[in-house]
């Protein structure tokens, strides 16, 4: 009797251990992922100001051979810190990933590819956000309207870097490098809330054609940047720059 019990309490013991194991092994570190899964639009204050979020920590997660210039990120680094509250500063992590081999992508596409390659989400007082530079074109994209990038979840956003890279193969095209940033910065810029998606108009210049765009001409968040229509005219003279009545939008909403 004494014996048997002995024998099941070592047999406990080592399931015990077998199954801590594993579980140091295989199971992730748990992380509430949910604040990072909303709407778009929906952290415009907290990515602007600094009541909830003192940092930001932007992910950028690109398929090998499909990484942005170093001059892109460096400009849209300065976007962010000309706009945004973040004591504690800006801090951009980029890691390189194989191709899903899904192009041409849909947004529930990258949004699955997001599950599988995110690994930053909003702890503490830092906000994260996940960029992916995808090695494709987005499916809708015909001979005359192509879809450089879009913003799908409140800190989510997709640049379809292989199309960036396929229109500044065009004579007289822009720099890969301005194509890259001004879709980045006007990406996040819908983070942002703008234009009238989770930030509230100070002035009406939402362009009534385009949900989420700007009316003023050459203003960064004219629809033409996403979509590269008229882009070519757009960049002529660089990164466009948000209009004083987007930037009005921003400031009243917590951003610099
Ligand atoms: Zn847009
Ligand atoms: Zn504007």
């Amino acid at each position: 009797m004494q014996f048997t019990k002995l024998l099941s309490i070592l047999l406990f013991t080592s399931i015990l251990l077998v199954g801590c194991s594993n579980d140091d092994d295989n199971t992730p570190i748990e992380t509430n992922q949910s604040p990072n899964k909303q709407p778009l639009g929906n952290a415009a204050n907290d990515l602007l100001s600094d009541i909830n979020f003192k940092g930001l920590t932007i992910e950028i997660v690109s398929v090998q051979g499909f990484e942005p210039t170093t001059t892109a990120v460096n400009t849209f680094r300065n976007f962010l810190e000309d706009r945004l509250f973040k004591p504690d500063g800006i801090t951009i992590n980029q890691r390189s990933v194989s191709s899903s081999n899904l192009a041409p992508f849909n947004i529930q596409e990258i949004s699955q590819i997001e599950t599988t390659t995110r690994t930053q989400f909003n702890e503490g007082d830092e906000i994260t956000v996940y960029v992916y530079f995808a090695d494709g074109s987005n499916e809708e994209d015909t001979n005359t309207k192509v879809t450089l990038g879009t913003a799908y979840l409140n800190t989510s956003m997709v640049i379809y870097e292989n199309t960036l890279r396929n229109l500044s193969n065009n004579v007289n095209a822009p720099m890969l490098s301005t194509i890259e940033a001004a879709t980045l910065n006007h990406e996040f810029a819908h983070l942002l809330g703008l234009v009238n998606i989770g930030t509230t108009l100070q002035s009406q210049h939402e362009d009534t054609a385009s949900r989420g765009h700007c009316n003023v001409q050459s203003c960064l968040m004219e629809a033409a940047i996403e979509f590269g229509s008229g882009m070519m005219d757009m960049l002529g003279n660089g990164v466009p720059e948000l209009d004083t009545q987007c930037i009005a939008d921003l400031q009243a909403n917590g951003g610099r």
